[in-house]
């Protein structure tokens, strides 16, 4: 559990360092040994230590007395309920990323063969009161189908096996939107055909 919370610090300054995270925004967790260890409400990325980690069961009851766990735990709760291959979720509110969730469009275009490679799109789930329990549920029900979701007018969530993968796979995203938006100051990008996007499909192991 040591080594695991020194591993969740770290990429949560990474992400942080990036700005995938910024401000208080967002909230990072990993499930383990049937827990759940998630960042606590209102902690900053870059500055988490051991003691803003806390500890629930896998319903979010809180197994350490006097912590306050994200306001999102129901969220993180119910995706690892529906996926028992996601060992770790990252929620965030990385600006440009988030752009696409405050105009409620999903990110669906294939121009860049690395996110074609990683990801077949990057569904929207509709806007719900954060932290609440239709939130949870849409993202969840989501999470049946994809590892990702935009949170329309909010933010994004990503689940993978292990926190450094949630960062790259967030990092990605961050790349292809970022590009997007330059791309469209030249003119737009020019967007891969079908049989393109199956080829790099087909690489996918
Ligand atoms: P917490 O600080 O409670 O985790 O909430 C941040 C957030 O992103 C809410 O949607
Ligand atoms: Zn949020």
């Amino acid at each position: 559990m040591e080594n695991l919370k020194q591993d969740v610090l770290y990429w949560s300054k990474r992400l942080y360092q990036k700005g995938l995270m910024p401000s208080t925004s967002g909230n990072v967790s990993v499930k383990h040994d049937g827990k759940i260890l998630i960042s606590r409400s209102g902690v900053c990325a870059t500055d988490m230590k051991e003691e803003d980690l806390v500890l629930l069961d896998l319903n979010g009851n809180v197994l350490e007395e006097g912590k306050k766990p994200s306001s999102e735990k129901l969220l993180h709760v119910l995706i690892y309920e529906t996926r028992s291959d996601i060992k770790a979720i990252v929620h965030s509110h990385c600006p440009y990323i988030t752009a696409f969730a405050a105009a409620n469009k999903e990110i669906d275009k294939h121009f860049l063969a690395d996110f074609a490679y990683c990801f077949d799109k990057i569904p929207l789930v509709p806007y719900y009161l954060p932290s609440s329990m239709d939130l949870a549920q849409s993202v969840a029900d989501c999470f049946e189908k994809y590892s990702c979701a935009l949170l329309a007018n909010h933010g994004v969530v990503i689940g993978a096996d292990t926190i450094q993968n949630c960062f790259y796979q967030l990092e990605t995203i961050k790349n292809y939107v970022e590009t997007y938006f330059a791309a469209e100051i030249l003119g737009g990008a020019k967007m891969f055909n079908k049989k393109q996007i199956d080829e790099i499909k087909k690489l996918r192991k």
